[in-house]
């Protein structure tokens, strides 16, 4: 048995990889023993060998589209070499079949490429440990390698439970709760804390991403003063030694107007569903609730969610006209809590994070203390360049623009001990607009525009990865894109299933 593994990711570090091929390597052995595997291959004198390649959502994009045609990024794919059907050889081993290194003769059977990043992504969904789901591909890949085949809805229930038998022997049962294994380097990670999802609603333009900032002390979300600039939900994860919470920013409740507004609106109520408390920010400015804030507070009491009335921008007002504020805001709703804040000044955010940190269940962690945004490197760096569009840009272009990475390529030190050390980061992106007329402005006169947010957008990448950054920058006009669910899919303002 011999499985090559070759990391290609950051998201899987060495201690990772070694855990990780000691269960292939059961795994495998395991399989080719059983009753319904061709006895030529156990039988053969040569030692079963797999390739096993860990790579980056780009990567494995890339190898769909030139493979399946299809442009995605998937969790595993896997490439036979010997013509199997059903663990059958479909024709006798011939010698050709067979390799040798050194003194070894080597029967190699296929190649597997999975991508971690997407692999976290699913673990993290079903709730179980990153080694368990990388495994589960890898196994998943190993039958199709022996000729079980999914598609085209054949075999699939018979796939299912020869990776169900197969994980289950070698000990990583679908129940079980092994911890990932970068848990074992954060003790913490086991004691248990207060610790829970809040879901912070509010219209655009009331403090949610400053709150967000002011917490984690880092620039997370994007702070603009135009609404709306926070698309996508993002999880901003406050630690303390008896507590984790975490957030997720959603991207402002308002009545739909296009099928991205209505998604925003979705998504504030998704947000809140799988959320144990909710946040309500409320400007200090308006005395009243407005429709919004009302249909936040019925959301909440609809789905039985404790709330917590956050008033802000207590720094911007009298503390007495808070009163009738207060007083309203208690007509609408039973608060858990109401805390004037001032997200900007960082006034009254202990006593908010106090007051939500005292309705979350007691449990261990659900995420290793260093973690502090569950979005990729990748994701971030679109949101850094739509950051310097709406700062260098005005009223002319709208919210209707959409950036993509169409590819983002890590470049290794020569010298490179381990895959941390990256020499270079080569971006290319597209900015999506409604209009020729907005590509114009964009470019600006000369390219003079284009440049300007590529130059302050590399540097604020350069600044996160701390690595230098090639940044390369293209406008593309797609007429009304915002109404087109495809190009809602395409640039990531994904609908998740409940
Ligand atoms: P979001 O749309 O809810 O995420 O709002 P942002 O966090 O982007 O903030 C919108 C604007 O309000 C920005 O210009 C902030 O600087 C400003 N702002 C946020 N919090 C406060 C605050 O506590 N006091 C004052 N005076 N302004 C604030
Ligand atoms: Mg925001």
């Amino acid at each position: 048995m011999m499985i090559n593994i070759e990391n290609k990711t950051r998201s899987f570090q060495k201690d990772d990889v070694n855990e990780f091929s000691s269960y292939l390597e059961k795994a495998l052995a395991l399989l080719i023993s059983k009753e319904y595997i061709d006895p030529a291959l156990s039988g053969s004198d040569a030692e079963i060998s797999v390739d096993v390649r860990l790579v980056g959502e780009d990567a494995i994009r890339k190898l769909n589209a030139e493979y399946r045609e299809k442009d995605r990024v998937t969790d595993v794919l896997s490439f036979p070499i010997l013509d199997m059907m059903d663990g059958r050889l479909s024709e006798k081993l011939m010698p050709y079949d067979f390799t040798y290194l050194e003194e070894k003769k080597l029967l190699p059977i296929g190649d597997v490429v999975i991508c971690p990043e997407k692999a976290r992504k699913q673990a993290e969904e079903y709730g179980h440990s990153m080694l368990r789901e990388m495994v589960f591909l890898a196994v998943h890949s190993f039958l199709h390698l022996l000729g079980f085949d999914h598609e085209n809805g054949r075999d699939e229930g018979i796939m299912f439970s020869k990776q169900d038998e197969i994980m289950n022997e070698i000990g990583l049962p679908r129940s079980s709760d092994v911890l990932p294994a970068s848990d074992d380097e954060h003790p913490v990670g086991e004691m248990l804390a207060h610790c829970g999802y809040c879901a912070l609603v509010g219209r655009p333009n009331v403090g949610k991403s400053t709150l967000l900032n002011t917490i984690s002390g880092m620039k997370l979300a994007i702070v603009s003063h135009k609404p709306q600039t926070t698309r996508n939900n993002i999880q901003a994860i406050y630690n303390r030694d008896d507590a984790q919470v975490i957030f997720v920013d959603t991207p402002g409740i308002h009545k739909p107007q296009s099928k991205l507004s209505e998604f925003m609106v979705d998504s504030s109520f998704r947000a809140a569903k799988g959320a144990d408390v909710v946040v309500l920010m409320a400007d200090g400015r308006f005395e009243k609730p407005a429709s919004v804030e009302i249909r936040a507070a019925e959301m909440a009491k609809k789905l039985k969610k404790p709330m917590i009335l956050a008033v802000n921008k207590a720094d911007a007002v009298s503390k007495e006209s808070l009163l009738p504020l207060i007083a309203n805001y208690s007509k609408i709703a039973e608060f858990s809590d109401i805390v004037p804040i001032s997200a900007l000044k960082d006034d009254g955010v202990d006593e908010l994070m106090n007051a939500i940190i005292r309705l979350l269940p007691s449990q261990p962690r659900y995420f290793p203390i260093e973690e502090v945004t569950d979005q990729s490197e990748r994701e971030i760096s679109s949101e850094l360049i739509r950051e310097q569009i709406l700062h260098y840009t005005n009223e002319e272009i709208p919210h209707g623009t959409a950036v993509e990475i169409d590819s983002f390529e890590e470049v290794l030190k020569d010298d490179a001990l381990d895959s941390y050390d990256r020499s270079l980061i080569r971006i290319h992106a597209s900015i999506i607009c409604e209009k020729d007329s907005h590509k114009s402005i964009l470019l600006g006169r000369n390219g003079q525009m284009i440049k300007r947010i590529g130059t302050a957008a590399r540097e604020n990448i350069e600044k996160m990865t701390e690595c230098k950054v090639f940044l390369d920058l293209h406008v593309k006009v797609r007429k009304d894109w915002k109404n087109r669910q495809v190009f809602l899919d395409e640039f990531g303002y994904k609908k998740k299933d409940d």
